[in-house]
């Protein structure tokens, strides 16, 4: 879908002769999908779309599709640390470059290791997920690689925000911006899928590819919130009730943003006490108290914030 709506950006980069490209724009815009359609395009020996685009049939085209292409690297921060624990701070650490800096085998590919070997099918690629998070340590270990790629391999680094990305990275890279798409574009595209626009869905995604990408998993979370919010106003013990089926059910990457979205309606200091309800469900879970009674305290908090306690 991220090919799709952002057809320009990948001609452009399609286009590109550098060793290193940044893209920037907001979470879940389309960054990553757009990345792999690029390492793709430069992987693919087929005959190409209009826009350039790969085959989609060829033998790289074909790995590509499996999520297991030899010359693709992902590089990105641990959420959670070697020892279980969830990380408070995101951090691509030098291990994650360096084979003999990764003490704890945290990545089991490293940047450097994988860059001497030849390419299988045209060019090796690394993504780097979160070029914000890269440590001094680790974005330092890179630049030598990103200057003199061996194998004339090529480094798009994604990021939220250039700003944060350290300008040791930034300097060397060639800069793309991804900007949300329209709402009509996001309906043609659903439409084009042989999927429905329904009109919460087209407002939740609000231009970003990178929601249609994950449609499912995005339709259950919106669908779950749905159900919860309906049940805080039933009785204290069908939120109670509802809270378990949450816990059950919680996917820490769509359901908060799935929850907010569905009292987006509800009047704004209402929303503000729900929010921070919902930020303190998450300090918990991070700090490992105990999931049931969080859930349950949240549900009561959040009857408590929609005058219904
Ligand atoms: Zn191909």
């Amino acid at each position: 879908m991220a090919a799709v709506l952002h057809a320009s950006v990948l001609e452009q980069a399609g286009a590109f002769r550098g060793n290193a490209l940044l893209l920037s724009g907001p979470a879940r815009v389309g960054k990553l999908g757009l990345a792999l359609a690029i390492a793709a395009g430069q992987n693919c020996s087929g005959t190409r779309g209009i826009g350039g685009e790969a085959c989609g049939a060829c033998p790289s085209c074909l790995a590509m599709a499996t999520g297991a292409h030899p010359d693709v690297l992902q590089v990105e921060p641990r959420a959670t640390t070697a020892t279980g624990k969830a990380a408070r701070r995101k951090l691509i650490p030098i291990g994650a470059i360096l084979d003999a800096r990764d003490k704890t085998h945290e990545y089991e590919t490293h940047v450097y290791e994988f860059l001497e070997v030849r390419p299988t099918h045209r060019r090796r690629v690394v993504i780097v997920n979160g070029a914000e998070h890269l440590g001094p340590e680790a974005a330092n270990a890179l630049l030598k690689l990103v200057e003199e790629p061996p194998h004339g391999a090529l480094f798009l680094f994604l990021a939220e925000d250039v700003r944060a990305v350290l300008p040791t990275i930034s300097s060397r890279s060639a800069r793309l911006g991804v900007a949300p798409a329209s709402d009509r574009a996001l309906e043609a595209a659903l439409s084009r899928a042989g999927e429905e626009a329904d009109p919460e869905l087209v407002e939740f995604a609000a231009g970003r590819a990178g929601v249609l990408d994950a449609l499912e998993t995005v339709r259950a979370a919106l669908q779950d919130a749905r159900e919860f919010d309906t049940a805080l106003d039933v009785g204290l013990l069908s939120a109670l009730e509802a809270a378990e089926a949450l816990e059950k059910r919680l996917d820490p990457a769509w359901h908060p943003e799935a929850l907010r979205f569905t009292w987006r309606t509800r009047p704004p200091h209402r929303r503000a006490r729900a929010d921070t309800a919902l930020d303190e469900l998450q300090g918990a879970l991070e700090a490992y108290a105990s999931p049931s009674l969080s859930f349950q305290v949240f549900a009561l908090a959040l009857r408590d914030a929609f005058g219904e306690a």
